[in-house]
């Protein structure tokens, strides 16, 4: 226990102790939290479907019709219509024969991994991935090796020195934390040049961007020819909850009978898979690109302001618009400062990101008005970083 307590105790000197904020009002551009209304640029909520009339009606419809819980796994009797015809669109909409869901990403991940990959495999995964592809890398027990973020060269040296049977390359699509796209085009010729397999997670690209909403693989080009396996999480930009694994038929039946975070799971409420589906088709339809369209009119217009301050963005296309500040403790005073301002931005430090990158992420999202983004550009001068 004492042990314990220092532990925690040396993370708060360290400017590390994580603390969670009770939000008391739906996801939007502004937010009640701990009674207050803040104006909020940390939501991965980038179409600001999250609270969009027709999702919430249709997870009450759903609700109405299937009730709340699944009752079961999916391989019991959990897999329930809404469910199923989810998989059917999601694999129309990124153009794979089928898609399988997941109750999060976290799992998808873990269950795509590890039951494609095992000892004397080998995963490899771009330094920058997510926490839970590198977690897969691990369980998976295959041999993990991290690039250098984007390097593509170092990739191929790795994958020609590698003699394992099975090599599986992990990649973001659009990277969390720094908000950059990878070198998709460069990763799928690699791959195939050496045989090994490619997944992406395109956690922040998918809904997002490219002009149909199809995120990373739109907008760099690439064919399901190029991406043996697409990983998409419904949690951020479809503004509802869940994920899935969309890949070709033997892949989707192996994740069914092999990926243990998919059967030993209860399968998602119905009702959630209802509002993702009403999400899905928003996402598809005129209203979604005219919510893509604003966005990146938004992106470009906090780009140009942060410019004209001389603050240090950095090199990203997307709505992941960090700022980076460097010290831990000058990120965690300087996101203070925004909310004397009003202005609700986490900072985030390390393990998220390496050391010495501390950082204010801010998200940009379709719910935010022109106003509100010149509000926030206002306050970081006031607040001069
Ligand atoms: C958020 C995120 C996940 C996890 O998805 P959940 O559905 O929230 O568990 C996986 N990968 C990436 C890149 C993410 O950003």
């Amino acid at each position: 226990m004492n042990e314990l307590e220092q532990e925690l105790q040396q993370r708060e000197a360290e400017h590390l102790y994580r603390r969670r904020r009770v939000v008391d009002s739906a996801q939007g551009a502004e937010l009640v939290v701990d009674g207050r209304a803040l104006l909020s640029f940390c939501s991965n909520d980038y179409l600001g479907l999250a609270n969009h009339p027709a999702v919430i009606a249709a997870m009450q419809q759903g609700a109405a019709h299937y009730g709340v819980g699944s009752g079961a796994a999916h391989l019991v009797t959990g897999h329930m219509t809404p469910h199923h015809l989810l998989e059917e669109e999601l694999a129309e909409f990124t153009g794979y024969p089928r898609a399988l869901l997941f109750s999060t990403g976290y799992m998808a991940n873990l269950g795509a991994v590890s039951a494609l990959c095992g000892a004397g495999d080998a995963v490899f995964e771009d330094r920058l991935n997510h926490a839970s592809l590198l977690d897969a890398g691990l369980l998976s027990r295959a041999r993990l090796q991290r690039f250098p973020h984007g390097d593509v060269a170092s990739l191929s040296a790795r994958l020609a020195e590698s003699k394992a049977r099975r090599q599986l390359i992990v990649t973001d699509g659009v990277f969390s934390m720094d908000g950059d796209i990878a070198p998709l085009r460069a990763l799928a010729d690699t791959a195939q040049r050496h045989g090994a397999w490619l997944m992406m997670d395109d956690a922040h690209g998918l809904g997002v961007i490219g002009e149909h909403g199809r995120g990373s693989m739109e907008v760099c080009g690439l064919t399901p020819q190029d991406l043996p396996l697409l990983v998409g999480t419904l949690g951020k930009g479809f503004g509802s909850f869940g994920a899935f694994v969309a890949a070709d038929e033997v892949i989707i039946e192996t994740l069914i009978q092999q990926a243990r975070p998919y059967i030993y799971t209860t399968a998602l409420p119905p009702a959630v898979a209802e509002a993702t589906r009403a999400s899905l088709r928003l996402i598809q339809s005129d209203e979604g690109a005219q919510r893509r369209g604003h966005l990146a009119a938004l992106v470009q217009r906090f780009r140009g302001g942060a410019q004209q301050l001389g603050l240090q963005l950095m090199d990203s296309p997307t709505a992941i618009q960090p700022l980076l500040v460097g010290d831990s403790a000058n990120a965690v005073t300087l996101s203070e400062a925004l909310l004397t301002e009003g202005i609700l931005i986490s900072a985030i430090r390390p393990p998220t990101v390496p050391d010495g990158t501390a950082r204010l992420r801010i998200t940009l999202s379709a719910a935010h008005t022109t106003e509100q983004v010149d509000r926030l550009l206002g306050a970081l001068e006031t607040t001069k970083i």
